[in-house]
């Protein structure tokens, strides 16, 4: 058995919010000085089901509330503690940190309890987790969780009249729900994250997370903790591929996630031929509705010598996309602009490719309703395929559609992908859901607005993900 501290996190002199029994007892305990976070005492009226009469008091309500929802859904005989605190975090005008949370410790090789479950072995196990199931606290002067979330939100410069919506009822409205932010961030805290670096693959002190045993990657056919180094650090890149493989988790999807996936296939030259990732349009047809079987025909001669297609196409341009799969370049102007010159031109359908190396391939705004032809972006790769092809004289025949026999955010085989986009996104790449996600989940990086505050199916997949690694 050997237990890692992660990060300082010493009782200080504070109050314990109790909760009612349940499953497990999750306690907040308050880290905050006089006067602030949980302590401020600006007066507030009751919101939303929230009683509070200060701000610091309705803060740490929902605090409580949000412990109560994870309490209910787990099964430990070991009390839980979550050091929490509320400071300013980073954030500007348009953009937040809402708030982080992490595993105080974490543990590996120690013994289960009897009928608490199975340890497996060479693994790190965030320390709630481990106490779980060895039915005793490794670290009982200690906090098992810590969390912080933004003092600031909502007042100017940190996404100013965007505070947080201190109501328990889930009638956030445009402010942001801390209760579903709270069960995001406590899902982190219980077990949803790697102790893995994914920028350099390395395992922490040598030893890979219980998270590694079921992030699979489709392309190297492994998972995390079956990897070198250099194969993770590849795989934290390798987006949309790399999928969980947790057994409660895959048949929960089933009944969670939406059936239809959105899907490039090119069924020729033989040399390309394949599917291939894309990136939705928020204008002209869906493929939900429309699908297109064509010949591509690439826009070719416009300014700078790309296909921008942001001004009424050549009499030559005209004529290679009539009736065709116009391929465009991402730039200059907006998608829907080049969408609606490509119809004008007589395109069936519109593929913009990304002018740099990001994946995988963005959704695409923009509102033009006058466009009436389905749209997708491909990836700069994906994109210089096409146009290798072409440029080699081959005809590139495309079939743009919704694959209705797979879930959204799944793999083929029904597997819920991992978020790993390029580049790497520190503290958010690999630690969570796709954000291709529908319906949307509690733990992919963005908090979506339709979230409930459930955390298993038929709304969610966080339950059933934790319980894959133990719980
Ligand atoms: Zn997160």
């Amino acid at each position: 058995m050997t237990i890692k501290k992660l990060m300082a996190a010493l009782f200080a002199t504070a109050g314990l919010a109790a909760l009612p029994a349940s499953a497990a007892n999750i306690f907040i305990v308050n880290f905050d000085g006089p006067g602030e976070g949980f302590n401020d005492p600006t007066p507030a009226a009751p919101v939303g089901g929230n009683p509070g009469t200060t701000l610091g008091e309705q803060r740490l309500n929902a605090f409580a509330y949000a412990a109560s929802i994870w309490g209910a859904n787990l099964q430990s005989t070991v009390d839980i503690y979550v050091g929490a605190r509320m400071d300013p975090l980073a954030c500007d005008a348009n953009s937040a940190v809402l708030g982080s949370a992490g595993p105080t410790f974490v543990n590996r090789d120690f013994p289960a309890a009897p009928g608490q479950g199975t340890v497996v072995a060479g693994h790190w196990y965030h320390i709630a987790l481990a106490n779980k199931l060895a039915g005793e606290d490794f670290v009982p002067d200690f906090v098992h969780i810590s969390a912080r979330f933004n003092s600031e939100l909502g007042k100017p410069n940190c996404l100013a009249g965007s505070p947080f919506y201190l109501g328990i009822d889930g009638n956030a409205g445009t402010l942001i729900d801390l209760s579903t932010v709270l069960l995001h961030e406590f899902g982190h805290g219980l077990g949803f994250s790697t102790t893995t670096n994914g920028t350099t693959g390395a395992y922490n002190g040598g030893f890979p997370s219980i998270y590694d045993k079921f992030a699979y990657d489709n392309d190297a056919n492994k998972a995390w903790n079956q990897m070198t180094d250099a194969q993770r650090a590849a795989s934290a890149l390798n987006s949309r591929r790399l999928v969980w493989t947790g057994l409660n988790t895959w048949v929960s999807a089933l009944f969670t996630l939406d059936f239809g996936t959105p899907q490039l296939q090119i069924t020729k030259p033989f040399s390309i031929a394949g599917l291939y990732q894309v990136g939705e349009a928020a204008f002209g047809a869906q493929l939900d509705d429309k699908r297109v079987e064509q010949k591509v025909g690439q826009v070719v001669d416009q300014t700078n010598g790309t296909g921008l297609a942001c001004t009424a196409l050549s009499t030559a341009n005209a004529k290679a996309v009539k009736g065709k799969v116009a391929l465009v370049d991402r730039g200059v102007c907006g998608f829907a602009v080049k969408a609606k010159v490509v119809q004008d031109a007589g395109a069936k359908a519109m593929i913009v490719v990304e002018n740099v190396d990001v994946t995988p391939p963005a959704d695409m705004a923009g509102v033009d309703a006058t466009v009436k032809i389905p749209s997708v972006r491909v990836t700069l790769a994906t994109g210089n395929a096409i146009k290798g092809a072409l440029a080699g004289g081959d005809d590139v025949k495309v079939q743009l559609e919704m694959n209705w026999l797979q879930l959204r955010g799944a793999d083929r085989l029904g597997r819920t992908m991992l978020f790993n986009p390029k580049p790497f996104q520190p503290g958010s790449s690999i630690s969570h859901w796709d954000t291709s996600a529908e319906r949307n989940l509690l733990m992919e990086p963005f908090i979506n607005a339709d979230l409930t505050h459930s955390v298993k199916p038929p709304k969610d997949l966080t339950l059933p993900m934790l319980k894959d690694i133990g719980w």
